[in-house]
């Protein structure tokens, strides 16, 4: 393990005893990449893959690759327990870590799912912060902090509270431990089945200190303070990297996208991707460049590491 991997668990020790941060969560997305703030196009910056891909190259040895893992590296899936990484994952990300890069997943997810679901525990030195930042795994070993006790009061609560509206029975909650998620994928209209249950669920995740935030098909219920932007920023304190990217598909990465923004506006060549098979337009507007899926989001990585 390297100092600066200790030194990024000791700031995050940090973070989390003061949190809230106060940092604002979710903040204003700037400009879209190819149009700066005085609403000329930037043509320093790539709007497509191959333009990303040469302008990227040359940074590849100190870049820092960061990518979102569901519905970004592993297609949506009904239930999230059946999250796989498209063929190609590892062996792209393995490549950039042989070319010097620091690769990172930064998830919604537990770290130690999320590193179990994509096999990552087989690309060398890869950093999984999983809950949004709120835990950081590298190298086998897992920094989490223990359950908050807002946590078990919503693990208390929330069945009671689903049975009151009532909720579409296919509505279901997964356990992140540090977040709780309401799913409505599996209902027959998931729109109305999270339309039934948003207003009580946000009331008692708002009662109980928690953050709540729409995703594809989820409403998720966080513990405030940590989002993918402090990720990113803590990831790029650690290390500072001469470049980076960051891939994502949802509402959870327009954090990251908007520190993309800011990383580039103190000089740092960033770059956002969006995977459009998620059809979160929000993302899909708000990255530098598109691709189609996650085979195409892999393909762009194995791209960059190549020569
Ligand atoms: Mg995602």
């Amino acid at each position: 393990m390297s100092d600066g991997y200790l030194d990024l668990n000791w700031r995050f020790r940090e973070s989390w005893t003061d949190m809230p941060t106060g940092r604002p969560v979710g903040s204003t997305i700037g400009s879209r990449g190819g149009i700066g703030e005085d609403g000329r196009v930037n043509t320093a910056l790539p709007d497509d893959p191959a333009a990303l891909l040469a302008a990227l190259r040359p940074h590849v040895a100190h870049a820092l690759v960061t990518t979102d893992f569901d519905g970004t590296l592993a297609p949506l899936q009904v239930d999230p327990e059946d999250s796989r990484a498209v063929p190609g994952t590892i062996e792209a990300l393995t490549a950039l870590t042989r070319r010097g890069a620091t690769v990172a997943v930064v998830t919604g997810r537990d770290a130690r799912t999320v590193v179990r679901l994509g096999g990552l525990d087989a690309v060398p030195g890869i950093v999984v912060a999983g809950v949004y930042g709120a835990e950081t795994w590298c190298a086998g070993e897992l920094l989490t902090p223990d359950t908050p006790a807002a946590v078990e009061a919503l693990r208390d609560r929330l069945p009671a509270t689903l049975a009151d509206v009532p909720a579409d029975p296919a509505v279901w909650v997964e356990d992140k431990r540090l977040s709780l998620v309401v799913h409505a994928r599996k209902a027959d209209d998931p729109v109305a089945a999270l339309a039934a249950i948003r207003e009580p669920v946000t009331a008692l995740g708002e009662e109980l200190g928690f953050e709540v935030h729409p995703g594809s098909g989820v409403l998720e219920l966080r513990l405030p303070g940590f989002d993918k932007a402090g990720a990113i920023e803590r990831l790029v304190a650690d290390r500072p990297p001469s470049a980076v990217l960051y891939l994502g598909d949802d509402l959870g990465d327009l954090p990251a996208f908007a520190e993309i923004v800011r990383l580039r506006e103190r000089g740092v060549p960033a770059w956002s991707v969006a995977v459009e098979a998620s059809a979160v337009p929000e993302a899909v507007a708000a990255a530098d460049v598109r691709v189609p899926d996650a085979d195409a989001a892999v393909a762009l990585l194995t791209a960059l590491a190549q020569d």
